[in-house]
């Protein structure tokens, strides 16, 4: 009886961590199950040659495509799974994004929810991620029912002067929402800031805690409860049901090279889209022959991972700036005055330095003094662009005779992101503000297209109805009785901004129906906002 819990959440990232934390304060025995262990905390997090050179922090893991090459995904296991290295922009879908969306290449479908449905978890998400942001000022900003929390990040000189030039020219630049530690006046960090403004912050782990992410902002404090537990090193390879195929009765682990098993009323999958799917699928049994929840055959389909590119404008004066990941642009998401389907969102990225170009570049322009890389860099402001790929059954995650991942991708509506890296070079030419415009291939690189997995969506999709869809509205396998699935997975379209914070709210909505089934809605109803 020990090992039985009341809930069971598998995978500790944006979902699972948030999830916890919701779900903590209900006095329910609850127990965490992550593969990883804590991020080591080490110079290195903030070197650049360790983190995008030697790949440290990355999982050391092989998939495989379609054709059965290897690749290597960009993907992190640690107690707060990816958000231990994300960029923190948490930026919440648009209204239109939930409703069916034409785009050049195909329809984006309608979510079975809306954005007032989502309206006061994004609110409660925000609040609890310490969002620093300015509603008003993005003009396809939904309405929301609470400013921010913090005031937007300052824009260091030379973006404030980028934001002026966009303003200038009748764009409206906004401030990037970003879920960080900051208490900062006049740009400066204060003495009660755990943040310190440092160059390091989209990729990296934070040395000093500073990142909102979910293992600082929710599992800690959800460990400080004596009910809740967290098991590191435990990775849970499937889920076994009774004898009806309605219930999970036993949770399979492998931990310190031994096998063992757990039981809950309640288990709770967010592995991240990619490893839920690939869980739900290893769990295959003779009720459930195409894999765990899978009647509908959504389960691994519909991958999604946004079509990005990320870009370095070189101009022959030096960008000095530090914290550059301060501003974003949505003026052509929904349309351009000469196209009428959607681009896409245009934000800054942490500042590139040498080192993380020599990680991208290929082997022999590092050793050629032409390159002179960390010129490039010094002189250089950075760019994230991003836009919306389509949901394609054939766009999977399935699983070889080894079971191990297969990922299969074929790229979606890539003429929104064409446009949208000209609309980028033709404003910044109006602008004057580079010479040049390099791609670079970030965390979603382009040269590496499957590996760049950090965006990772759509795999189990949530709907009304159990034909098309694994999940019920409120993430419930339709096909099971006690089986959620609170990550990225649920996505039934990828919008075109950052995903985050839609997890976190989505795991805060879900979190909500489990403490009304466990009976415990009315104790953390009186909890304010401070508890989210
Ligand atoms: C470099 C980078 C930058 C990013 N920047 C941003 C950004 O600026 N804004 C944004 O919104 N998003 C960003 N993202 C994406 C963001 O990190 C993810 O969308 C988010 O973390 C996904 O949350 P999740 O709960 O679905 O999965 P994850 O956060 O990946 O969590 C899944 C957890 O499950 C664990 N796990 C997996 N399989 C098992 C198993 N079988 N047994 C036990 N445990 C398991 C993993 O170790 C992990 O801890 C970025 C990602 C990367 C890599
Ligand atoms: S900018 Fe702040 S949050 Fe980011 S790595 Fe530096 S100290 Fe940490």
């Amino acid at each position: 009886m020990d090992n039985h819990y009341d809930v069971i959440i598998i995978g500790t990232g944006a979902g699972g961590g948030t999830l916890a934390y919701h779900l903590a304060p209900s006095g329910k025995r609850i127990l965490l199950l992550e593969r990883g262990g804590y991020l080591p905390r080490e110079k290195d997090n903030w070197e650049s040659r360790a983190v995008f050179v030697e790949s440290k922090y990355r999982a050391k893991e092989t998939w495989y495509d379609k054709d059965g090459k290897p690749f290597y995904p960009g993907i992190q296991y640690y107690v707060g799974g990816n958000t231990k290295v994300y960029g923190a922009a948490l930026l919440r879908f648009r209204k239109e994004d939930f409703g069916e969306v034409r785009h050049h290449g195909g329809i984006s479908p309608a979510w079975p929810l809306s954005y007032e449905d989502f309206e006061p978890y994004y609110t409660k998400a925000e609040y609890l991620y310490h969002v620093h942001g300015q509603r008003g000022v993005d003009p396809t900003e939904g309405p929301a029912s609470a400013p921010y929390r913090y005031p937007p990040v300052s824009h260091e000189p030379r973006i404030q002067e980028l934001f002026d030039d966009f303003r200038r020219l009748g764009h409206h630049p906004f401030p990037l929402p970003l879920g960080i530690l900051l208490d900062e006046a006049e740009g400066k960090p204060l003495h009660t800031s755990a943040c310190v403004r440092c160059a390091a912050f989209d990729g990296f782990p934070c040395l000093v805690n500073g990142k909102a992410d979910a293992q600082v902002i929710c599992v800690d404090p959800a460990l400080e409860h004596s009910n809740v537990e967290l098991l590191t090193g435990a990775l849970v390879e499937r889920l076994e049901t009774d004898p009806s195929g309605r219930v999970v009765t036993k949770v399979i682990v492998t931990r310190k090279g031994s096998v063992e098993e757990y039981s809950a009323d309640i288990v709770v999958v967010a592995c991240g889209a990619v490893n839920s799917a690939a869980l739900l699928l290893r769990s295959a049994n003779e009720r459930h022959l195409a894999g765990l929840a899978n009647s509908s055959d959504v389960v691994g389909r519909h991958y999604m991972r946004h079509n990005c590119s990320a870009f370095m404008a070189i101009s022959k004066d030096p960008n000095p700036t530090v914290f550059q990941k301060t501003l974003a642009l949505n003026d052509f998401y929904f349309r351009s005055e000469d196209w009428e389907y959607p681009l896409g969102e245009i934000q800054m990225l942490g500042k590139s330095d040498g080192e993380m170009l020599k990680g991208e570049a290929p082997g022999w322009a590092v050793w050629k003094p032409e390159f002179a890389l960390d010129y490039l860099a010094e002189h250089s402001i950075d760019f994230w662009l991003q836009s919306e790929d389509l949901p394609h059954p054939d766009n999977r995650v399935t699983i070889n005779p080894d079971r191990e991942i297969v990922l299969s991708i074929q790229e979606t509506n890539l003429e929104g992101h064409k446009r949208l890296t000209a609309k980028l070079k033709d404003t910044l030419s109006e602008i004057g503000c580079h010479d040049r415009l390099m791609h670079r291939s970030l965390y979603l690189g382009k040269d590496i297209p499957i590996g760049g997995t950090a965006h990772q969506a759509g795999t189990v999709r949530f709907g009304r109805d159990p034909e098309t869809s694994a999940l019920d509205v409120n993430c419930k396998a339709h096909d099971l009785d006690n089986l959620y699935v609170v990550d990225a997975s649920f996505f039934v379209s990828i919008a075109a901004v950052n995903p985050s914070l839609t997890i976190m709210a989505n795991a805060l909505r879900v979190g909500d129906h489990l403490l009304e089934r466990l009976g415990s809605a009315e104790s953390r109803k009186s909890e304010g906002m401070e508890n989210s």
